[in-house]
């Protein structure tokens, strides 16, 4: 379990916070609005109304305590800024902030925060990925174009083995673990014999995954 704050509650910070509290984790939530830290006082580990422009209300947080302070104050760049600074001057561990436009990612590198993120830009590329590949159900990409694909098998694999199909054309990709209902078949072999709606998750290079999916359903 981890500890973690997240000043702003907008929507992507009550998001971010709600889901960390389902994964166990325990989450401090900052706003400068008392209605909006109202709204999640009883779903969040402790919610505080703060201005964290102000150096003194930033120092009573005690963000040094925490492993990640999320900043998720989108609109105001300068209160998102100033933020950043203040959590410097306390020796935060790690420090992530959502941005909202080009200046905002110079100045942030510049600074040296931990993490930027750009939703909209990262959420246009993930739907993007989903529009083009309706087969995958999830994906994380490794870099270096390596990825790890979620894929639902239909029913035209019922009864056919893994090495059927994917063992084709010398094809580098592997099978990491397949899910049928609640049980977990970790690294099956190549004589496996899938069924319908088992769900497969794959590790291998884009370009060889691409030419994979598409005889998965
Ligand atoms: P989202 O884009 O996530 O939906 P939003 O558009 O509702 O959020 P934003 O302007 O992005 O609102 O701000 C997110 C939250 O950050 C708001 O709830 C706002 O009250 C809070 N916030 C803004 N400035 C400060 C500040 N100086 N200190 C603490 N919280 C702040
Ligand atoms: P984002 O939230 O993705 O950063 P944004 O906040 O810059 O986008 P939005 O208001 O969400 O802007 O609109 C996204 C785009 O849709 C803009 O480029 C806008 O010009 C365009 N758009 C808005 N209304 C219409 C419309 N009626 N027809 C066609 N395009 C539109
Ligand atoms: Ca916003």
């Amino acid at each position: 379990m981890a500890q973690f704050a997240v000043i702003g509650l907008g929507r992507f910070g009550s998001a971010a916070s709600l889901e960390l509290m389902k994964m166990g984790h325990s989450v401090l939530g900052v706003d400068i609005n008392s209605k909006v830290v109202d709204k999640y006082a009883d779903q969040l580990t402790r919610a505080v109304i703060a201005d964290v422009t102000d150096k003194a209300a930033v120092d009573e947080l005690g963000l040094d305590n925490y492993d990640v302070v999320l900043i998720a104050i989108g609109d105001d760049i300068q209160a998102s800024l100033v933020c950043v600074v203040h959590l410097k001057a306390v020796n935060v561990n790690k420090i992530w902030v959502k941005a909202i436009s080009h200046a905002q990612h110079l100045i942030l590198s510049k600074l040296g925060v931990d993490r930027i993120i750009h939703p909209e830009e990262e959420m246009g590329i993930r739907v993007a990925q989903m529009l083009s590949y309706p087969m995958v159900n999830d994906y994380i990409s490794l870099g270096n174009g390596e990825f790890v694909v979620e894929i639902t098998a239909s029913e035209r694999l019922d009864d056919i083995s893994i090495g059927e199909v994917l063992r084709t054309n010398n094809d580098v990709v592997e099978v990491l673990l397949i899910k049928r209902k609640s049980q977990i078949l970790v690294r099956p072999a190549d004589d496996f014999i899938l069924q319908a709606k088992d769900i497969l998750v794959l590790f291998g290079p884009l370009n060889i995954l691409r030419t994979i999916a598409p005889k998965l359903i």
